[in-house]
C-alpha cells in the first residue's frame, strides 16, 4: 500500500457533473494548485475540443506543478494531435469502452475494431513519446476474456497504466460466485490482472449504488497502484469515490501520511466557491456537521475528550469543531460555552454551576425555550451571547 497514488479527476469527470457552473481556466488552475499542494500524484483534465479546456490545461502545465498531468483523449488521431500541441505535455489518458453494451449502442462497432482503435491511438501516443494510461471504460460490464485480449495488448504497447473503470457503479467487493461475475469482483479482477499482466493498475469508481469508496479501497488492497477519484464525489449521476475520502482511509488505517490532509477541507471550500456545489453539512470529513455537536450525551463527551465521537480531530483535515446548544442539549454544552463567552471577555474564574444566574439560564433554555417546544432549532452564538446578557452573566 505504500506506493498507492492518487489520480484526481476533479477538473475531468467533476466537471461533467450535471448542474454544475463550469470553472473559469483561473479557478481550475487554483483548484490544482490545492490538489498539487495536497500531493495528488497525476491530475487529469480535459485539454482537446474547447478554447477554455486548452487554455486551462496549459495554464496548469506551465505552473511546474509537482504532480504529473493527465490529458484525457478519446482513442482517436484527432484528440491526440490536440493534445500533442499542449506545451509540456507528457501523459495522456486514452479512454475507449470495452463492453458490449457501449460498442454496440454507443459506437455500433464491433469488438474488433474497437480493439484495433484502441491499438492503433496507444501506438500513435507512443510513438509521440507520451506516457499512456488507458482508461477501460465499462471494464466491470465488459467480457472477461476480451478485457484480458485488451490488457495483454497493453503490455506489448507498454502501455504504462491500465485503469479499470466501473463506469456504472456495478462493480462490489465481494469475490466472484454464482451471482457475482468476474467482471464485477473487484478483489478478483484486480488480483487477477495483478498476477497475470506486467502492468500497473487503477481503478475508477462511480457510485450509483454507493460502493465507490469501498471499491476504490479494495482494489488498492489487492494490488492496484492508483486510485481515481474526484474531491466531493463530483462526477456524473451519483459521482465517483471521493478523493479526500480514500486519502483518510489511507491516512487512517494504513498510515500513509504523505498527502496533506489539512487542506482537504478549504480545498472542498474553494471548489465550491468556483462551481457552485453544494457541500451536504453531513459530507464525511469535511462537512459542516463532522465536528458539530449537539445532543448532550455526545457533547459530554466530547468536552471531557474529544476522542469520545471524533475519530481524527477537525484541525487534522481543516475543519472546526462546533458546539450547539439546542434540542436533546445538556447542562454541560451550556456550561462549556458559557465558560467560553467569559473567557473571551478575560473572566478566567470557573462558572460555578450552583450560581442563581447560571442555574436560571439552564432552566429558562432547557424548559422554557426546547421544552416547551416553542423552539425547535438550536440557537446560534449571538443568540445565546444575547441569553447571556439577560441573565447578568455579562
Ligand atoms: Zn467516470
Amino acid at each position: 500500500m505504500e506506493n498507492v497514488k492518487v489520480d484526481d479527476t476533479t477538473l475531468r469527470d467533476g466537471v461533467q457533473m450535471p448542474g454544475i457552473r463550469a470553472p473559469s481556466p483561473k479557478e481550475r488552475l487554483e483548484i490544482a494548485h490545492y490538489l498539487d499542494d495536497i500531493g495528488i500524484d497525476r491530475i487529469e483534465l480535459f485539454g482537446t475540443w474547447y478554447d477554455v479546456d486548452r487554455k486551462s490545461a496549459q495554464m496548469i502545465l506551465n505552473a511546474g506543478f509537482k504532480a504529473m498531468i493527465g490529458i484525457w483523449v478519446r482513442a482517436n488521431k484527432n484528440d491526440l494531435d490536440e493534445a500533442l500541441r499542449l506545451d509540456g505535455i507528457k501523459g495522456v489518458g486514452i479512454s475507449h469502452p470495452i463492453s458490449d453494451i457501449h460498442l454496440t449502442y454507443k459506437l455500433n462497432i464491433s469488438r474488433e475494431e474497437a480493439f484495433k482503435r484502441i491499438h492503433d491511438a496507444i501506438q500513435y501516443a507512443k510513438d509521440h513519446g507520451l506516457i499512456v494510461f488507458y482508461h477501460g471504460e465499462d471494464s466491470t460490464r465488459a467480457d472477461w476474456e476480451y478485457e484480458k485480449s485488451i490488457i495483454k495488448m497493453l503490455t506489448e504497447l507498454k502501455v504504462d497504466v491500465y485503469r479499470v473503470c466501473d463506469t456504472v457503479g456495478v462493480g462490489i467487493g465481494a469475490h466472484t460466485s454464482s451471482v457475482i461475475p468476474i467482471n464485477k469482483s473487484i478483489p478478483d479482477k484486480i488480483s487477477e490482472i495483478k498476477k497475470n499482466f506486467k502492468i500497473d493498475i487503477e481503478f475508477h469508481g462511480h457510485d450509483d449504488l454507493g460502493g465507490a469508496v469501498t471499491n476504490t479501497m479494495i482494489a488498492l488492497q489487492n494490488g492496484a497502484t492508483y486510485a481515481s477519484t474526484t474531491m466531493l464525489g463530483m462526477g456524473e449521476r451519483a459521482g465517483n469515490a471521493e478523493t479526500e475520502k480514500v486519502i483518510m482511509n489511507l491516512n487512517y488505517h494504513y498510515n500513509i501520511s504523505k498527502y496533506n490532509i489539512s487542506l482537504l477541507t478549504k480545498a472542498c471550500h474553494v471548489i465550491h466557491d468556483a462551481m457552485d456545489i453544494r457541500i451536504p453539512s453531513n459530507k464525511a470529513i469535511v462537512g459542516e456537521n463532522v465536528f458539530t455537536h449537539q445532543s448532550g450525551i455526545h457533547s459530554a463527551g466530547v468536552i471531557k475528550n474529544p476522542e469520545t465521537y471524533e475519530p481524527f480531530s477537525p484541525e487534522s483535515v481543516g475543519n472546526v469543531r462546533r458546539l450547539l446548544v439546542g434540542p436533546l442539549g445538556g447542562k454541560n454544552v451550556i456550561l462549556f460555552k458559557l465558560q467560553q463567552i467569559l473567557e473571551k471577555e478575560g473572566i478566567t474564574e470557573k462558572i460555578d454551576p450552583n450560581d442563581g444566574r447560571v442555574k436560571a439560564i439552564i432552566d429558562y433554555i432547557q424548559q422554557n425555550l426546547f421544552g416547551s417546544g416553542i423552539r425547535r432549532s438550536p440557537l446560534t452564538d449571538d443568540e445565546f451571547e444575547q441569553l447571556v446578557r439577560m441573565f447578568a452573566l455579562k
